[in-house]
């Protein structure tokens, strides 16, 4: 794999979803981390038109970039709601950048956001996976859980108020019955 190359400060690795890329260097804010490439598809000609695949990169309503080739290491890019990067769309070169729109430290992973139509087209309907969704995710079930909590507890003190006055008088009950000196008088 030409994964690792030594120049450049990114390589591919695993990541939760499958491969991601992560940073290998420091990059500065604003840097031009790589180049989204491939073969530019016409719209206008049906063959490459029918062309499908996940890794299209649509430049506009004519041209779009075939990502999935080996060599297009942004390809394993994964989206993020929150990301450290932005896709730099030049339409009029037909070319497609990443750039680092914050600081990113060595091991980070790259991410940038895909956009409304694919989120709503392939994330939404599974789930996004990306660390800001996942910790979203994870506060709502820990705030599910300490809502569980509350109403158990709640649930829990009716009950015992309910059952309270009813041993109570039991007992009393029982005290009366086995406790009164009389009770067997009358009997
Ligand atoms: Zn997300």
């Amino acid at each position: 794999m030409p994964a690792t190359s030594s120049n450049k400060p990114y390589r591919v690795g695993r990541s939760k979803t499958g491969l991601g890329l992560f940073a290998t260097k420091p990059i500065k804010k604003g840097t031009r981390i790589i180049r989204y490439f491939g073969p530019i598809l016409d719209s206008r000609i049906p063959e490459q038109d029918e062309i499908e695949n996940k890794y299209l990169f649509e430049l506009n309503g004519r041209w779009t970039i075939d990502g999935s080739v080996r060599k297009n290491l942004a390809r394993y890019i994964n989206h993020s709601c929150r990301p450290n990067a932005e896709s730099d769309v030049r339409p009029r070169e037909r070319k497609v950048f990443i750039r680092a729109i914050k600081n990113i430290e060595p091991g980070d992973e790259i991410n940038y956001d895909y956009g409304t139509d694919y989120f709503k087209a392939y994330l939404k309907p599974i789930g996004c996976k990306c660390v800001s969704c996942e910790a979203k995710r994870k506060k709502l079930r820990a705030e599910a859980r300490a809502e569980r909590a509350k109403v158990k507890a709640r649930t829990e003190r009716k009950v015992a108020k309910k059952a309270g006055p009813k041993a109570s008088k039991k007992k009393k009950l029982n005290g009366h019955a086995v406790g009164k000196p009389n009770g067997g008088a009358r009997a």
